[in-house]
Parts: C-alpha cells; structure tokens; sequence
C-alpha cells in the first residue's frame, strides 16, 4: 500500500471512530464508511454494454460496437461521447440529490471511484476533466459545487488533471425541469463561457466534462461548444447518472 492510500485508510478509520458509518442513500447504519446498505444497493441499476457509441445510452440486445441510438443519429451531440454510472430513477435519485442538496459530500469519493469504472474509455485519452459549472449565487447559497466535487474525486483516481474553474456561468438559468428537449436548449443557450485567459488549457486538448446527471445534454452539449469553440480537440462527457426515457 503506498504512503496515501496508507494515509487515506487511516483518515477514514478516525471518520468511522468518530461517525458510525451510513448508508449513502438511506441513511441506515452501514458496516464501513462510503457504501450503501444491501437494499440500496440492490435498487440500483449500474450501466453496461451493449451501449450507443456516442451517448452511452444502454441497448437492450447486443450489437456491433459503433452502433448509434435514434437520438443521436437524429441530432448528433456536441460531444464525442458520454458515460455514465447509474440509471437515474427512483432507486438513485435519493443518492443524488443527498449529495448535490443535503451535504452528503463525502459521498464524492465512492462516486468518483464508480465513475473512474465506469468512464475507463474516455479518461484513458482524456487531458483535462471540467466540471459543469454553477452560478456564482447558487455556488453561494449550496456552498459547493457537486460536479466539481466528483471532477477531484475522479481526478485523484484516474490521474487526470481536473480544472474546476475552467468554465464560468455568465448568467442564472432557471431550472430545466419540466422543460421538453427545445426548451432546455435555449435555456442554456450562452450560458457558458471560459474563464478568461484560460484558452491555453483548452487548445488542442481532449476536456472531459463531469456533471451529476445526463438528463437531454443540452447543459453538456452547450459546455461542449464554448471547449469546442475555445479550440479543444475533442470533448466528452461522464456522469454519475442519465436519464433513460420510456
Ligand atoms: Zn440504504
Ligand atoms: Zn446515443
């Protein structure tokens, strides 16, 4: 064991000292820090091959390897690829929401290491990871941004450097729920922009953008264009969890 992991086991052997360890989604007593009891687990849908090559979106039969959903035939993504960890449903939901609204921030640990899995493709080319970013009022009022939190978690496994401030929010957007595919489209439209003086990290890199969930990817698709924009080779995306519709 090298001298962090070494370090890294310590610190969460004082945590489990000081707090009994709980379920991430559920809240009931657990046997070590960072894992879910066995009903949470059980509901959970993990995402796996046979996927759509660009979107990630699982297909219910095998098929051959570049094989596109209708979607992304339809009106390609802006970005190469997506992947993500989990189906967003009921079974999920709680987890990701404990940890974007309800301070479950030592959650971003085991996400980033089930994320680090799940993402094996894109991060093996990848040079920077990107989190989605917030507004600076909601970054103020939530205290924390999730999807940098897993950017750094994912960072620390897969070596990848991860550049949390790389991308601005120039104005508040409202929420995209309840909004069709269009609606979320132009709710996002300009939303984004790079940092100033920032476009040496960009040019000619591959940026993997990190976000909690993958509803339509129109907030990722509108990232995509600002990295695209600002001269980035090629993007791609990994997420937590996707919706997967009907
Ligand atoms: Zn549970
Ligand atoms: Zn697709």
């Amino acid at each position: 064991m090298g001298a962090a992991a070494e370090l890294r086991r310590l610190a969460g052997a004082a945590l489990d000292a000081l707090l009994p360890p709980r379920c991430l989604s559920c809240g009931t007593g657990v046997d070590r820090q960072g894992g879910l009891c066995p009903s949470c687990w059980a509901g959970l849908t993990f995402i796996a091959a046979p996927l759509c090559a660009c979107c990630g979106l699982p297909f219910e039969y095998a098929v051959p390897g570049e094989t596109l959903c209708g979607a992304c035939i339809a009106d390609p993504p802006l970005f190469a690829r997506a992947r993500s960890v989990l189906v967003y449903d009921d079974a999920s939901r709680p987890l990701v929401l404990g940890f974007k609204h309800g301070d479950r921030t030592h959650a971003a640990g085991p996400f980033g290491a089930w994320m680090a899995r799940a993402g094996a493709d894109v991060l093996a080319g990848a040079d920077l990871l990107v989190p989605v970013p917030l507004h600076r009022w909601r970054l103020f009022a939530r205290r924390y941004n999730q999807s940098a939190l897993l950017a750094l978690a994912v960072a620390r496994l897969s070596g990848v450097a991860a550049a949390p401030d790389l991308l601005v929010r120039r104005r508040r957007t409202r929420s995209q729920g309840g909004l069709d595919r269009t609606g979320r489209q132009r709710n996002v439209a300009g939303a984004f922009a790079l940092r100033p003086g920032r476009a040496d990290r960009v040019a000619g890199r591959t940026v993997v953008l990190v976000d909690d969930v993958l509803t339509t990817g129109a907030t990722l698709s509108e990232c995509a264009r600002v990295l695209l924009r600002a001269g980035a080779a090629r993007v791609e995306v990994l997420t937590l969890a996707r919706v997967i519709k009907g």
